[in-house]
Formats: structure tokens, C-alpha cells, sequence
């Protein structure tokens, strides 16, 4: 408590100084930011922006990160041919002074206007593209600002004809002119917008309205169901949070695009999926498991959010250890949300949750780092992976899940039924929607609802590398978690075990490429690297196809001799050969499952079970 009024107070005399600052240097009026497009060349916006100014000396600075994806991306590397006038055409002199800035002496000028090309390299959801078929603006990677305009209104206007087709945001339109109005820098930038030829549907839920906007549809997308999905979503979500901090239409901006990912906004989200993703059940599951995730994250991380991400600083990385409640619990809730919202069954919710605990249980960094430090390292582990990253970390998505399952259980179990981790989640919210929280306020509040013992277990869960325990989790649910040590082909019992060589391999290689060798494997202590082509096992040719039959012709123990490639040259290696690696977890109904299970399930899952 001490320490949260600290905060309340430091906070107060913060806004009072900023408050008198603004007034000393901020200049008075809005930016005004245009884009258009080259006719020439692709990937290209042109952007003008003119800043009232109030000082003969101006600092221009471009971000250097998107929030929500914690990496430094440096998008100033994407400026060119840029230059300053007066709002009378009076060239002001420009000069680079860092990476992300530019220096303009402004003189007795009222207004600087800066032209710019920005080269848009990379398709994803954090970032721009700008094409003839479709356009995303993610205002990180385009806008630049100057420390006294960030908190001015910006307008945007998008100059666009018909074949690129119209600009599509959340940001508050400016009638009869087609742009957008924004509060301030800020909001600019974390309004996306998609310039395209697009169909949107529009449903209203509690007086709230909805828009997808559904980029690249085509024929293996039915828009209409796809509506009619994320309506049940966002009653499910809104009824989860018993409360909606949205202040205008929430955009579901969908980029059918062959890519992946999402990334969550105020009163928007973008994500990026494949052409045919809604063909298959379960990619489509998928789908609908990103878009339940991303708007869950308008509490969960946009209005509640941890200390170390109160205030963006666009140019620096921020830190938090909390990332296992902002991404993992929001991870844990997107698979429950979609079963509440009758979309998937409880068979295919118990096919995420073993998805998860496997991929947690075949991770070896699990047992060297700590989920919370994990956190810490978003910036250098997560976002920036190579070949070791899964024996050196875990990810805070699954292991966050995962530790949301098993606690939300405790809380249940030990309360009999009367408490839950829902109950957590809001009393959270309630304290900390307007106010950032510190590192223990989680802890604070599931003592206080779950009692000291969950208080321990997610301190340990989070501080060490303890394993959460899934079986004693599940088993309160009459489940039992099958491990697939055994393949279950035919006989179990006449299964062999299949053997490996505790690597991961290279996908996109024809070759039997290793991508990752994993910690405490026999390939492991053979000495084999990621980049081996590996050419022969026990004398035989390996191949993708024969892999399968090649590895269970062997015992797990037995040991074998590899021939492989390592950068041109061929080498003989022995090994000891493991168990493989199973491809999947299944959860299964104990033999004694009955109705005090479905009971439980049902308040869990939001469905009957049976
Ligand atoms: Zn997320």
C-alpha cells in the first residue's frame, strides 16, 4: 500500500509540472500529417508533416520501436530525401545529429513542414507497408514528432484514388475531409491504418460498436461468419470484464495476407493471417484464439498496464518483468474466452491447453530462466531468437498460460468452488485500470482472494524454475495428462519407442538440416551444431521421408554412428540415442471421471463437458 501511494503522489506532481512545461513551450495549434503516394515505385509513402513551432531551433525525432512488440526496429533507417521549408517555401537547413533525429534551425518561422520518403522493407503487424493492392500505416515506423507537438492534435489525411481504395483507422474521422483526427501523438500512433479495397462488417454489442475489416478477402473467406464469431467473442470478453473502457467503434483490422501475428491498440487491433485460414477447423481456430487474444489486451495491457510500460518512450527500450501476466494470462484467456463463447468444444479446449504444457515441457530453457526474468528479456530473448534460444528461455506466453491454469485451479480447488482467478483479474482491473501496477500487485490480490498458500505458489511459479504441476492441476478436473512417451499407433504395448537425436530440425531446408540442438540430449553430447546436415544414421541414408521409420528401427540407449556435413566437409560423429521427442500431449478423462468433474469443467469452460 506504502508504495502504491508513493506513486499516486510522485504521479500528481508529475502532471503539475508537465502541465506548467506545456504551457511554457508546447506551440499552440495541431500537426498535420499527409500521405500520399508515389506513382513510380512501391513500397513507398510520402509523407509530408508541418509542426507549428515556436523556437528558432527544432528537433525532429523518429521512433524507434512499435509498443507492444519489444524490439528496437529503428524505423529513421527508413527515411530518405528529406528536407524542411517554412509554410512560405522558405528552405530551413536540416542536419542528421543522431540515429532517430534531425536538428532544423526554425528561425522566426510559425511553421515547419517536413517532406520525406519512408521505404517500408518489412510486411508484419508492427510495422508499415505501402503497396498498389493494400497499405497498412502503423504510425511508429512513419510519424515523426517533436518534443514540444507530441501532445497537440494530429489530423491525417490519406491521399489515395480509387484503385488503392479508401483509409480505413479507429482515429475519430474528421467529416466532409476524409482524414482522422487525433488527441495527440500518442493516439496517432497507435491508431493503424489500412489503406485498401476492403469489405468491413459492423455489429453493435451493449451499445458498442464493432467493425472487421476484412484486408484481401477472398474466396475462402466468409466475412459474414467470421462477424458473426467475433460477436460471440466480444460478448464473452465484455461479460468476463463486467465493464468497457472503449470510447468510439473498436476496429478488428484483419490482413488476409499469408502472414501471422497480432498486435493489440486502444480501439483497434491488426493481425495478419493466411488465405485460406478459415478453410481448416483448427487454423480457423486459431484465428479466432489471435483476435480473442488481441481484444482481451484492451484491459489486459492497454488500460491496466505494468509500471515499466505507464508512459511510451518511443525511442528506448522500457522494462517490465511482468509480461507473463500482460501476455501469458491474456494467453491463458483467449483459449477459455472462446470455449465461454461456445466457438470451440471442451475436446478442442483440452487440445490447446496440451498444446501448451507440451510446448512448456519440451523447452529446456524452462528449467534455467525464471518466467519473470524471461520478461525482462523480451527485448534481447524473445523478439531477437537463435539456435540456443530454447535451451536459454522460455517464453512468457506459454509458460504465463500455463501458470494461469494451474493457479486459477488452486484458487478454485482450495476455495471449494467460491473463488477463481476471474475474480483476480477484476479486482486487478478495478484498482489498476487508470493507474499503472507495481510488480506485486498481482501477488497482493491473489493473497487476498486465493489466500497465502497461491500468494507462495505464484511467487515460486513466477521466481524460479520450479515446474508448475499440471497433473495435480488436471487431476482436480478428473484429467490426466498423456505424455505420448508410448506411440499409440496400434498395440501400445507393441509400439516401439521411437529414438532421437534431440534436435530440432530446419523446415525450410529439403535437407535433414539441424535448426536447434537441445540441452541434455544425446545429439547434444555427440557434438552436433545447428547448420549439420545430417547425411546417414547406422549407415543408412536419411531423408525427410524415411526419418520416422529410420528413428524407430532404433532403441532409445543404443548407440550409432552419424555421417554429416558441416560446412562442406563430411565427418563421422557417435552418438547415444534418445527417446524422441513426442510431436504432441493428448488429455485424457480418468477412469474415474464423473459429475463432480463436469461441475468443475463447466464453471471453467463455460459449457457442459459431457
Ligand atoms: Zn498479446
Amino acid at each position: 500500500m506504502k508504495s502504491r501511494r508513493f506513486i499516486r503522489f510522485w504521479r500528481g506532481i508529475t502532471a503539475v509540472g508537465m502541465c506548467l512545461l506545456a504551457q511554457a513551450t508546447q506551440a499552440a495549434g495541431e500537426v498535420k500529417h499527409t500521405i500520399s503516394f508515389p506513382a513510380d515505385k512501391e513500397q513507398v509513402f510520402l509523407v509530408r508533416s508541418e509542426f507549428p513551432v515556436s523556437m528558432p531551433v527544432t528537433e525532429l525525432i523518429m521512433p524507434n520501436w512499435t509498443p507492444g512488440s519489444y524490439l528496437i526496429r529503428n524505423y529513421a533507417a527508413n527515411v530518405n530525401r528529406i528536407s524542411a521549408r517554412s509554410a512560405e517555401g522558405t528552405v530551413l537547413s536540416l542536419k542528421k545529429i543522431s540515429k532517430d533525429r534531425w536538428q532544423v534551425n526554425t528561425g522566426q518561422a510559425e511553421t515547419l513542414v517536413v517532406d520525406y520518403e519512408l521505404f517500408t522493407p518489412t510486411l508484419n503487424v508492427s510495422t508499415s507497408w505501402a503497396s498498389r493492392e493494400f497499405s497498412l500505416i502503423n504510425g511508429p515506423s512513419v510519424f515523426l514528432y517533436t518534443s514540444q507537438t507530441e501532445n497537440l492534435p494530429q489530423r491525417l489525411n490519406i491521399i489515395s484514388d480509387e484503385a488503392r481504395g479508401k483509409a480505413f483507422s479507429a482515429m475519430k474521422p474528421v467529416p466532409d475531409d476524409g482524414g482522422f483526427l487525433a488527441e495527440s501523438y500518442d493516439e496517432l500512433v497507435d491508431s493503424p491504418v489500412a489503406v485498401a479495397r476492403a469489405p468491413s462488417y459492423r455489429f453493435t454489442h451493449e451499445k458498442q460498436d464493432y467493425v472487421l475489416l476484412n484486408v484481401g478477402e477472398n474466396e475462402f473467406w466468409d466475412g459474414k461468419q467470421a462477424a458473426l464469431d467475433l460477436e460471440k467473442i466480444v460478448a464473452a470478453t465484455q461479460s468476463f470484464w463486467g465493464t468497457n473502457p472503449l470510447k468510439r467503434p473498436y476496429w478488428f483490422m484483419n490482413f488476409i495476407v499469408e502472414g501471422k501475428g497480432g498486435l493489440e491498440h486502444d480501439h483497434s487491433t491488426v493481425i495478419m493471417t493466411g488465405r485460406r485460414q478459415m478453410l481448416e477447423r483448427n487454423n480457423y481456430i486459431k484465428w479466432l484464439g489471435v483476435m480473442t487474444h488481441e481484444f482481451f489486451h484492451v484491459w489486459n495491457v492497454r488500460n491496466m498496464r505494468p509500471l515499466g510500460l505507464a508512459q511510451y518512450d518511443y525511442q528506448r527500450e522500457q522494462y517490465t518483468n511482468q509480461l507473463w501476466l500482460a501476455e501469458g494470462l491474456t494467453s491463458y484467456y483467449d483459449n477459455l474466452l472462446m470455449s465461454r463463447a461456445g466457438l470451440i468444444t471442451p475436446k478442442e479446449y483440452m487440445e490447446l491447453l496440451a498444446s501448451d504444457i507440451h510446448r512448456l515441457e519440451t523447452t529446456p530453457g524452462r528449467l534455467l530462466r525464471p518466467v519473470d526474468e524471461a520478461s525482462l528479456d523480451a527485448w534481447i530473448r524473445h523478439y531477437r531468437p537463435n539456435s540456443n534460444s530454447l535451451n536459454s528461455t522460455i517464453s512468457y506466453y506459454t509458460k504465463g498460460a500455463v501458470i494461469g491454469f494451474v493457479l486459477d485451479t488452486h484458487i478454485r480447488k482450495t476455495s471449494k468452488g467460491r473463488h477463481d482467478l476471474d475474480e483476480v483479474m477484476r479486482k486487478m482491473y478495478s484498482l489498476y485500470a487508470n493507474e499503472p501496477y507495481d510488480s506485486d500487485a498481482f501477488e497482493r490480490i491473489v493473497i487476498e482472494i486465493g489466500g497465502d498458500e497461491a500468494g507462495s505458489l505464484l511467487r515460486s511459479l513466477l521466481t524460479t524454475t520450479n515446474e508448475p504441476d499440471v497433473d495435480a492441476a488436471l487431476d482436480w478436473y478428473g484429467l490426466e495428462l498423456n505424455r505420448g512417451e508410448i506411440l499409440v499407433t496400434g498395440e501400445a504395448d507393441e509400439e516401439p519407442l521411437k529414438s532421437g537425436l534431440g534436435v530440432l530440425w530446419n523446415d525450410n531446408k529439403p535437407e535433414m538440416v539441424v535448426k536447434s540442438v537441445l540441452d541434455g540430449t544425446g545429439g547434444m553430447v555427440a557434438g552436433l551444431m545447428p547448420g549439420d546436415e545430417i547425411l546417414a544414421i547406422g549407415g543408412e541414408r536419411l531423408t525427410k521421408d524415411n526419418l520416422d521409420s529410420l528413428m524407430k528401427s532404433f532403441t532409445p540407449g543404443e548407440q550409432t554412428g552419424l555421417i554429416i556435413s558441416r560446412r562442406g566437409k563430411i565427418l563421422n560423429i557417435d552418438i547415444t540415442l534418445d527417446s524422441a521427442i513426442p510431436d504432441r500431449f493428448d488429455i485424457v478423462l480418468k477412469s474415474d471421471f464423473g459429475k463432480r468433474d463436469i461441475r468443475r469443467l463447466q464453471s471453467l469452460l463455460g459449457q457442459d463437458p459431457s
